[in-house]
């Protein structure tokens, strides 16, 4: 796996299993099914390049034959998916995470103003000591990110990164301007947003493909 930044604090993460997956999802002819397995995977390939910097502290642990001074992660995890798409990458991150907290964050983004509205935060207690993945596999215009993450730090979260699958300059320069010190995790950088805030070339909207729940027919 290897990592580039075409901005400071963003990671772009590549790895040849994230390419041939991520053609996979962008597929419109990719079943719901298969976006779906897909998608889980992603999270959790995408999680190990996400963490690789996560502080550990001494454990020590006895083996059948001696002691043994490992490691244990030095703060908890907590996963907070943007709702509703964000839930897509919870079961993969989860593989690797599995101690992990999930808290979830609802934005609705209000479709003539493309600014995100917020009707649900439920996060644990322990949310300033934890280490706190928020997430959503699209970040087009930056808003809900933005949002999401200036309620997080109302609440107490210090600890914050964020990871999307496919992002856009607008949506970077967005949430990097407004938080600096939050560093992005991306498996890809598309060109632009069209007219509707949809990445271009994208996916498509990930929670309609995720819930199956877009109008047929959708491969015209
Ligand atoms: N949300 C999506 O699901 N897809 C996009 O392209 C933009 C926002």
């Amino acid at each position: 796996m290897s990592a580039h930044s075409p901005l400071e604090g963003v990671t772009v993460i590549d790895h040849p299993l994230i390419r041939v997956k991520l053609t996979i999802v962008r597929d419109r002819a990719t079943s719901s099914e298969e976006f779906r397995r897909e998608l889980r995977e992603l999270a959790t390939l995408m999680t190990f390049e996400v963490i690789r910097d996560f502080q550990t502290v001494e454990r020590v642990v006895e083996t059948p034959l001696a002691s043994y001074r490992g490691a244990a992660l030095a703060r908890p995890v907590i996963i907070a998916p943007i709702l509703r798409a964000g839930l897509s990458f919870v079961d993969g991150m989860l593989q690797v995470l599995s101690n992990a907290s999930v808290g979830h964050i609802g934005m609705y983004r209000n479709e003539t103003t493309h600014r995100p509205e917020s009707y649900y935060f439920k996060l644990p207690s322990h949310l300033g000591s934890a280490e706190v993945l928020v997430v959503d596999p699209m970040l087009a215009t930056g808003w809900s990110a933005t949002g999401a993450i200036t309620q997080l730090k109302e609440r107490g979260a210090r600890y914050l990164r964020y990871v999307c699958l496919v992002s856009c300059p607008a949506g970077l320069e967005q949430l990097r301007g407004a938080h600096p010190d939050v560093p992005i995790f991306t498996a890809a950088v598309d060109p632009e947003l069209n007219a509707d805030a949809y990445i271009v070339p994208g996916l498509g909207d990930a929670g309609d493909r995720y819930f199956g729940t877009y109008s047929f027919p959708a491969s015209t």
